[in-house]
């Protein structure tokens, strides 16, 4: 769904809870309605004939109702509606998944002859996988963000890359990389950041994309994706989601929405939680070191001197469970779990060590979630001490002010 252009320049926090609702005082309603609806009716077939061929050669969005389920929605394009606005993108386009919207974005290059990518790692594990595997027929080149100009070449349709990235939360100058990519459209999976703390499209990147199942969700209930980009690109991946059925179900298409409504708030509680656990994590002798990044946000990733699968085994108030962005606090051992899928030689050329582990901070209080992380890290190096390695070396040890 386009974005109002014309509108008056609002602050997110409002966005958030306004964008893609403006017309629901107007039907008198105060919640957004769900149409459950797979199909709608029409008794002029001529109408509905040059409705779909409209939509089959522009992917634009249908006026009035859409025809069938997987062209449009109405419950879906308020999210739309909401996130272009947020992200300040002309449009959005969702999907059932971040890697549905990942998919429709590969084949949308791929179908106009672009089929190599140039990535940067780390990428969540399974968009690693999907380019590394060329599962799409797409072929990708590994660099990092300076060789990104030198990896381009004739045929290329696509860089990406994802900052904070998933697991290790290094992060990009998107700025310089989108002038590294000249024509070639840069991705920013920015799902670590959302709108509030990144808009990657102020700083050149061409396409945003976000598991929304992450923060825009934002209660661990939710499964989608969604792609933020210019409407002429959004139409081409329209009609792609239309031909391949990768769409969002529209309870979901409310629940984003809804997720969106708090999702200001919801993140600075979460990156104050966050930015205070990584400080207490960098001063403890039982942590080698402590990644958070500088943008700010949630996600705090930290190395121990023993054993992560015992850290794991030990937490009781935060949930040893992957994914992330949920109200509650989640860990994961990357190497093990979400990134599992890589290659072990690729996870470690970019720091993913078995000594990794991931922890999303949620809404919980901060020194309850320190008193279990305590726990957990006690858990751990009773055992490697048992192993040999000692709780109190103190020669990792990692001070507050070199967390990053
Ligand atoms: N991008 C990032 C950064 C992720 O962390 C994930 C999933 O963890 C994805 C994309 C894929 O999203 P989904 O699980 O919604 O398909």
């Amino acid at each position: 769904m386009e974005s109002d252009a014309s509108a008056t320049p609002r602050a997110l926090a409002t966005e958030a809870v306004h964008a893609g609702r403006e017309d629901l005082a107007g039907l008198g309603l105060h919640a957004v309605p769900i149409d459950l609806s797979t199909t709608y009716p029409s008794y002029d077939s001529r109408r509905e004939a040059a409705r779909i061929d409209e939509f089959a050669v522009t992917g634009a969005r249908p006026d009035g109702p859409p025809v069938y389920a997987r062209l449009d929605n109405p419950t879906t394009a308020r999210f739309e509606t909401a996130l272009a606005r947020l992200e300040g993108t002309g449009s959005a386009v969702a999907f059932a998944s971040g890697m549905a919207a990942l998919t429709a974005v590969l084949l949308a290059r791929a179908s106009q002859g672009l089929r190599h990518v140039v990535a940067v790692r780390p990428l969540y594990g399974c968009s690693d996988h999907l380019l590394t595997a060329g599962l799409l027929g797409t072929e990708v080149t590994w660099t990092d963000p300076a060789g990104v100009a030198d990896a381009i070449r004739p045929g290329t349709g696509l860089v990406m890359v994802e900052t904070p990235a998933n697991p290790t939360l290094a992060e990009i100058d998107i700025r310089a990389l989108a002038h590294s990519c000249g024509s070639v459209p840069l991705l920013v999976d920015s799902t670590f950041a959302t709108p509030v703390l990144q808009r990657p499209a102020e700083h050149g990147a061409r396409i945003v994309l976000h598991s929304a199942t992450k923060y825009l969700g934002g209660h661990g209930d939710v499964m989608a994706g969604v792609v933020a980009c210019d409407e002429e690109f959004a139409r081409t991946l329209r009609r792609i989601r239309f031909a391949t059925g990768g769409v969002l179900h529209p309870l979901a298409g409310y629940l984003l929405l809804r997720g969106l409504s708090t999702l200001s708030v919801r993140m600075k509680a979460a990156a104050a939680g966050a930015a205070d656990l990584a400080g207490r994590l960098a001063a403890d002798p039982r942590v080698a070191r402590v990644h958070y990044p500088k943008l700010g946000g949630a996600m705090v990733a930290f190395e121990v001197h023993g054993d992560p699968h015992q850290v794991i085994a030990g937490v009781r108030l935060i949930t040893p469970a992957v994914s992330l962005g949920s109200v509650d606090s989640l860990i994961q051992h990357p190497a093990s779990i979400s990134h599992r899928i890589v290659a072990e030689e690729d996870r470690r050329s970019v720091g993913v060590s078995e000594q990794l582990l991931r922890l999303s901070v949620g809404l919980e209080d901060v020194d309850d979630l320190w008193r279990d992380l305590d726990g957990a890290l006690s858990n751990h190096s009773v055992r490697s001490a048992r192993k040999g390695v000692h709780a109190e070396d103190a020669s990792g040890r990692v001070s507050p002010q070199a967390v990053r």
